[in-house]
């Protein structure tokens, strides 16, 4: 029998890209400022205290952002990760999670945060329907975090913001540690070993390329395998099934059932093939990919009196022209000279 449930038929219409990937998953950049400045992310001589920050009115307001999500929940997007910059110094932002959380289809709401500020807002967060976090957190020495950090916050509001958000059930809390080769990754383990058995899982990413901005060598980046190996021989793993298609971490358990690990290895073993991610920048374009490097206005349309039959025909015809597949073609394409002008991530968000 034809299921005819309103979520079938959204799901009909649902695009698919050049490389038939529909859009399933779409991360909000609320906020392109940051109160960090990781070198890999924000190096603090490019993001200086004179550095053109977007002004209020250029930010999406939280009655846009709204808006264009209820034009991609028709499409198939049916998870939200709310990122930036630092997504928390967005203010009221548990309003904009409130007024999200009510949009028919979203079925998950995510965020990703350096966890300094999550101490003070993860009760309120969860009141207005946040389902989980993410906490970035590369070391647990003070030294090396500072230096990964570009001088900001200390260790313990880290923790303390996991604390609070394991509290709030803010969960499953998953934290991202990207790994440079001389500067974090002797503390790997150190991360594993304080969060085995919190049922907090720690995932390591591979150091990426994103924007142009943070002088990346191929040379600092510590393949997952080599880090998988180690963590083997301490703590045996077992690999995990992926939970759905283009689960983004390669998920292990550990044999001794004290919860899991998670690699995210964009350079190593690239995970195109089942991208549903789009993303929309702090000022509202529309990007298909993380390493883009132009994005649709939406903005300027929406601004200007577009309806949401225009909207929603810029945003499907956008994702159906899609053939993004960077970090499958980065060496050719970096060979080439052909990977500049790549947008930041504080704009588009991880
Ligand atoms: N400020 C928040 C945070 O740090 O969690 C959210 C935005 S941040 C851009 C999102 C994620 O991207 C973080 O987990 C961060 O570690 C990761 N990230 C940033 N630059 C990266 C790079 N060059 N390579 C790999 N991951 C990176
Ligand atoms: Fe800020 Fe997150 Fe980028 Fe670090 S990774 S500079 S915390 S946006
Ligand atoms: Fe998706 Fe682009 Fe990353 Fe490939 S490089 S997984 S297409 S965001």
């Amino acid at each position: 029998m034809m299921d005819n449930t309103p979520a079938t038929i959204a799901l009909e219409r649902s695009p698919t890209d050049r490389r038939g990937r529909p859009l399933r998953d779409l991360r909000i950049s609320v906020m392109d400022r940051c109160n960090f400045r990781c070198p890999y992310c924000m190096p603090r001589e490019r993001f200086h205290e004179h550095y053109a920050f977007l002004k209020t009115a250029e930010r999406l307001s939280f009655d846009e952002i709204v808006r264009l999500t209820r034009l991609f929940t028709p499409m198939g997007v049916r998870k939200l990760r709310i990122t930036g910059g630092e997504p928390l110094l967005r203010v009221n932002l548990s309003d904009l999670i409130a007024d999200l959380t009510a949009i028919d289809g979203v079925e998950d709401i995510a965020m990703t945060t350096n966890g300094v500020l999550l101490g003070k807002y993860a009760y309120e967060l969860k009141a207005a329907g946040l389902s989980r976090v993410t906490v970035s957190l590369d070391s647990l020495d003070q030294d090396i975090f500072a230096r990964m950090n570009g001088g900001f916050g200390r260790v313990a509001e880290v923790l303390d913001g996991i604390a609070h958000a394991r509290d709030a059930r803010l969960g499953p809390i998953k934290i991202n540690a990207v790994i440079q080769r001389g500067v974090n990754d002797e503390g790997a383990l150190d991360l594993v070993e304080r969060f085995r058995g919190t049922g907090v899982t720690v995932r390591f990413i591979e150091y990426m390329d994103v924007g142009n901005r943070n002088d990346w060598r191929e040379q600092l980046v510590v393949p997952s395998k080599d880090l998988h190996a180690r963590i083997h021989a301490r703590w045996p793993l077992r690999a995990v099934r992926p939970d759905y298609v283009g689960e983004v971490a390669r998920r292990y358990a550990f044999e001794d059932g004290q919860g899991e690990v998670g690699f995210i290895s964009s350079v190593t073993q690239p995970f195109c093939g089942a991208c549903s991610r789009a993303r929309l920048s702090s000022d509202g374009a529309f990007y298909t990919c993380l390493f883009a490097q132009t994005g649709m206005d939406l903005r300027g349309p929406m601004r200007a009196g577009a309806d949401d039959a225009t909207l929603t025909r810029l945003i499907r015809g956008n994702w159906s022209a899609r053939e993004d597949h960077y970090s499958e073609q980065r060496m050719i394409l970096r060979a080439r000279h052909e990977s500049q002008n790549k947008v930041e991530m504080n704009y588009i968000g991880g």
